[in-house]
């Protein structure tokens, strides 16, 4: 079968041919349907060999839906034929955090091995996928997977991130969102959605801050400091009741600090290489930081409800397998709108 595997450190990821997986006991085998790109893929593809723990050749891909296709021995209770996205942040399923379905946060993974699908194991940016097991599969009924695929990160991660924040975000409140990508274009809908809040986006490019506008945001200024003031004018100068930076870089970290309120939450989604100090003098008083990552696993079927009555949806940009490689270029560059997706 046709994959695209990160094959050397440094270069661009690849489309090869490898022997297509059998599903062993207890996995399920996917026909994959649909495999988003995400910016933590070009991430990982930056590290140096040193700092490289996902293992070569890694097929990409940690936003996966496809149809079952093969069942392991021993599977039960799944249909061959049926559409499902794969849930990513796969866990042991049997500590007390997978008890409560936040299998990302599991706490044994590290010490037996589970990596997620393209981000450790292999991914879904190949025609076929195994599923370690069958809880990690939900269904997508009547949903577009090629349309909603990127809801199992671009999607979740966002919603786990609001969550957190849902009881800081009263009517009157404003939220911030730094980034209007893959994430941050969804997480504009998220906040809509679930969330009385006024929504300000910003980003650096202005057509970003067009998109923002049309999928929600109230309101959208280039990401500098000039931003300040406006937005904590749309606050009555008190502060941004949770700022949720899909960046994580410096700039965007210190820009949080200036608009967050007291009691405020600064919720660091992006994996850029900013740091906070976060001493007593350093914040507002008892304002938060965050770190989350991905979304616990009811989150998703809930993400994917919010998907079926309207009220998100993913803006794609679809390409070959074979032209995935042009995919994480135009990511690279800056210039998907919303989130690239393979379709093998
Ligand atoms: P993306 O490239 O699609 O979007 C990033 C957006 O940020 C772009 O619109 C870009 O113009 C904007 N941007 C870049 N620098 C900026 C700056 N200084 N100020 C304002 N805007 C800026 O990326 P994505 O796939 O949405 O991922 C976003 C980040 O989230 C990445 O760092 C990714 O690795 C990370 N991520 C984290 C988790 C998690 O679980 N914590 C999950 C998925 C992705
Ligand atoms: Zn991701
Ligand atoms: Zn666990």
């Amino acid at each position: 079968m046709k994959a695209l595997q990160y094959r050397t450190i440094g270069a661009a990821p690849e489309v090869v041919e490898i022997e297509t997986p059998e599903p062993g006991p207890g996995q399920v085998r996917l026909k994959v349907t649909a495999a988003g790109v995400c910016h933590s893929d070009s991430f990982i593809m930056s590290l140096p060999e040193d700092q490289y723990i996902y293992g070569l050749p890694l097929t990409l891909g940690h936003e996966g839906a496809g149809v079952v296709d093969k069942l392991g021995e021993g599977v039960t209770g799944v249909e061959v034929g049926t559409a499902v996205a794969v849930y990513g942040p796969q866990g042991c399923g049997r500590c007390y955090m997978c008890a409560q379905g936040k299998e990302n946060y599991c706490e044994r993974a590290a010490e037996l091995g589970i990596a997620p699908p393209g981000l450790g194991s292999p991914g879904a940016m190949a025609e076929y996928m195994i599923v370690d097991d069958a809880r990690h599969l939900v269904p997508l009924g009547d949903l577009d997977p090629v349309q909603n695929v990127s809801l199992t990160d671009a999607g979740l991660t966002p919603y786990h991130a609001i969550k957190g924040s849902l009881d800081k975000l009263v009517p009157g409140s404003v939220a911030v969102v730094i980034g209007a990508g893959g994430l941050g274009h969804v997480g504009i809908q998220i906040l809509r959605a679930i969330t009385p809040a006024t929504v300000v986006a910003l980003d650096l490019a202005e057509d970003k801050l067009e998109l923002a506008k049309e999928v929600g945001a109230h309101h959208a200024f280039l990401s500098n400091d000039d931003a300040v003031e406006p937005v904590r004018a749309l606050t009555g100068g008190r502060g941004v009741a949770a700022v949720f930076d899909f960046v994580g870089a410096q700039p965007t970290m210190e820009l949080g600090a200036k608009m967050v309120a007291v009691a405020g939450d600064q919720v660091n989604v992006g994996v850029g290489s900013g740091t906070l100090p976060v001493g007593m003098l350093d914040r507002p008083y008892e304002s938060s930081v965050r770190a989350p990552y991905w979304g616990y696993r009811h989150e998703l079927f809930e993400v994917l409800n919010l998907a079926r009555t309207g009220a998100v949806h993913v803006e794609t940009e679809v390409f070959s397998l074979d032209d995935a490689p042009k995919a994480y270029e135009k990511l690279h560059d800056g210039t998907l709108r919303g989130r690239a997706v393979i379709v093998p």
